[in-house]
């Protein structure tokens, strides 16, 4: 960006620049707006990033965003936990909750298994949930990756991986379009396909 602007604001623009969906001219117009700002509430948006990077951690059981050791899902006594949902990222998670209708523990393996972008199956968490599941107590893992070609491979791999378990495995009903994602689909498309799953063969 050149020296039309000084070296701090330039660094701010650089910055707001490399935010997903940032263009040149958002990435200009943010940082003006931050320069214009009272200094309280501009710290408040450093304070927020701070907190995020230094605060949030895996849950130690499911793997899910949380501040403390154990995520307010994991630690919910009304929740059932013999039945896990495995999705593939902490978004997924809210878009199944925002439906309501979940009463299940969650593991969230990080993505999905993707060999050609070099991502195989111990770059996830798929060891923790197996280790999960063998250790008992588990009567239904429900298979909530994403319905295309990645979140279908990862599924029927993990499922091959349970197949010696005791436990029955589901899939979410095939309601959701396929090539879709969890974390776009309507509350009432993703309740419909929490009721109508499927057991896997
Ligand atoms: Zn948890």
């Amino acid at each position: 960006m050149n020296g039309v602007y000084t070296e701090s604001l330039n660094k701010l623009i650089e910055e707001f620049g490399k935010l997903p969906g940032i263009g040149p001219k958002s990435a200009e117009r943010l940082a003006f707006y931050i320069l214009k700002s009272e200094p309280a509430e501009a710290m408040k948006l450093a304070d927020a990033i701070r907190d995020v990077k230094n605060k949030i951690k895996r849950c130690k059981i499911c793997c899910n965003l949380s501040e403390e050791a154990l995520c307010q899902i994991c630690s919910d006594p009304r929740r059932d936990k013999s039945l896990i949902c495995v999705v593939e990222q902490p978004k997924d998670v809210i878009a199944l909750e925002k439906t309501g209708t979940c009463k299940w523990v969650y593991h969230v393996l990080g993505g999905h298994i993707a060999p050609l972008e070099g991502v195989e199956p111990t770059d996830l968490t798929v060891d923790k949930l197996v280790e999960r599941v063998r250790e008992g107590n588990v009567k239904e893992v429900i298979m909530a990756t994403n319905p295309n070609m990645a979140g279908d491979g990862t599924s029927l791999y993990i499922s091959s991986l349970l197949r010696s378990a005791e436990v029955k495995i589901t899939r979410l009903a095939r309601g959701l379009p396929t090539g879709s994602t969890i974390e776009y689909a309507s509350g009432k498309i993703l309740t419909d396909a929490i009721i109508g799953r499927q057991e896997l063969e």
